[in-house]
């Protein structure tokens, strides 16, 4: 991205303002709150479910906790159990989701008027610690060495979430009202489902922009993959494999693992096909592929399989997507090779392969020129950390809010593809204080500062002393399921 060759406008100058100034020393002052924060938001296990009716853990407890303090810093808060139906009939929505000790949140920091509003975003699931004797400390007892800071989450994505909660907080304290609203919204199950995130939307979540802060390493991510994943089962007919066999037609046995390599070299072939015709191209994207994952055929050694079983990663570009955003229509080019192979074999043609899809998640991209992009590059840029315009091949919960409306980028601290989902996790502290003040600079430059900005706001006392996993002073607004 050439900025440097762009006329430079208030909101895309690397140069700060000095009430931008003003915000960026008074995040450096604080830092140590800034580091207490995310401390105690590691503290609170969210483990991630991984079957539907997995019990929740702390994150009610973590949310209250975030509402409380996001309240105290003069945010209108909403913590809400979706009901089931909130999600229910997405593609992304497994059957019998249920959200009991999984709520949402959402802080709005009302805007004066006149200004855009913007949706900062964060998922508070955590990976699983497993193996857990591997690491260093407690993952759940944060610990700062040598300038990291580590425990699980804190690179995805709690030092984020840190870092944009901090940014409102500060923007607060210092009296900056800012002209748009600025929403932050906290959601369960994205290393899961991507769920929660689809309930804050059907909630009615959305800004005129969004930025969640996963651990970019300070890339702006404006594109994702989406990806799908079919099970193929394929069928044959169980016999003696020791004994020879009559012809399939007089009752003879049909070797399903065979059967299925037919299904398997049709699925190789519509990847070669994708590639000759250049949909698997993209310019921030890894092409598009088709991974088998699992295969599982078979009995009894002296048997011939009754049946065979393909798993399949499949990850499309957003140009392969179907007018709704969603896989549809890789759905059907995939159903119809695998049907077409069939046709091809007597075996198969009467006896068809069945194809099961489990739950999505979608593409999506976000216009290069849309105002978030170049504000939070130079908001970056101006806060230390140039980066670059990419796209994750990762998912994130950002693709959710980009298909319904709000165009979503990814930006925050540390590097994910290092230091996520492994042993000894951590975020280094410098970057915990450089996304915070890049996140409040892009807040002050998308909305706006209100025309009264330091006149009749009313600064806020700040949260000094959080107390993890307290409830104090949190009047829930948990609305529970209905
Ligand atoms: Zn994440």
């Amino acid at each position: 991205m050439g900025l440097n060759r762009e006329p430079l406008s208030a909101t895309t100058s690397t140069n700060l303002t000095d009430s931008e100034r003003q915000i960026m020393d008074e995040i450096a002052r604080r830092r140590d709150e800034l580091v207490a924060l995310a401390s105690d938001l590691i503290a609170f296990d969210t483990t991630a479910r991984e079957h539907n009716d997995d019990p929740a853990r702390e994150e009610a407890a973590l949310q209250k906790y975030l509402a409380a303090r996001l309240r105290a810093a003069g945010a209108e808060t909403d913590v809400w159990e979706p009901a089931p139906e909130d999600v229910a009939g997405s593609p992304m929505t497994p059957r019998g989701l249920r959200f009991e000790g999984r709520p949402q949140l959402t802080a709005r920091f009302a805007g004066a008027e006149g200004g855009q509003s913007l949706l900062f975003n964060g998922h508070i699931d955590v990976v699983t610690v497993e193996p857990r004797e591997q690491w260093t400390s407690d993952p759940f007892r944060p610990e700062v060495r040598d300038g990291n800071l580590y425990g699980r989450g804190s690179c995805d994505m709690k030092g984020g979430i840190a870092s944009m909660v901090f940014a409102a907080e500060v923007l607060a304290s210092l009296g900056m009202r800012l002209a748009g609203d600025l929403i932050i919204c906290t959601v369960t199950d994205e290393e899961s489902t991507g769920c929660g995130a689809l309930a804050a939307v059907a909630h009615g979540v959305r800004a005129d922009a969004g930025i969640v802060p996963e651990s970019t390493d300070f890339e702006v991510k404006i594109a994702c993959r989406g990806s799908l994943m079919p099970t193929i089962t394929v069928p044959g007919r169980s016999g003696h494999a020791g004994c020879p066999q009559p012809h399939w037609r007089e009752g003879g046995a049909v070797n399903a693992i065979d059967k299925a390599s037919l299904i398997s070299d049709a699925m190789r072939r519509l990847e070669t096909d994708w590639r000759q015709r250049g949909i698997d191209h993209h310019p921030y994207l890894s092409p598009g592929d088709i991974v088998p994952t699992m295969i599982a055929g078979g009995e009894w050694m002296v048997s011939y399989p009754a049946s065979c079983r393909l798993d399949y990663h499949i990850a499309y570009l957003p140009g392969q997507a179907a007018p709704d955003g969603w896989g549809g229509r890789v759905r059907n080019e995939v159903e119809e090779w695998v049907m077409r192979a069939s046709q091809a074999d007597p075996w198969l043609m009467e006896n068809p392969p069945t194809i099961e899809w489990a739950p999505e998640v979608p593409a999506a991209a976000v216009a290069p020129d849309e105002p978030i992009v170049s504000i939070t590059m130079a908001a970056s840029t101006a806060a230390g950390r140039p980066g670059r315009v990419w796209g994750t091949d990762g998912w994130f919960d950002g693709a959710t809010f980009t298909l319904s409306g709000t165009p979503t980028i990814g930006f925050g601290p540390g590097n994910g593809s290092v230091l996520a989902h492994v042993v000894d996790e951590y975020i280094p502290v410098d970057d915990l204080i450089t996304a915070a003040q890049a996140l409040a600079i892009a807040a002050v430059r998308f909305c706006g500062p209100a025309s009264d900005a330091h006149s009749d706001a009313v600064p806020v006392d700040r949260v000094t002393s959080p107390l993890s996993g307290s409830s104090k002073g949190a009047h829930s607004s948990l609305a529970g399921s209905s």
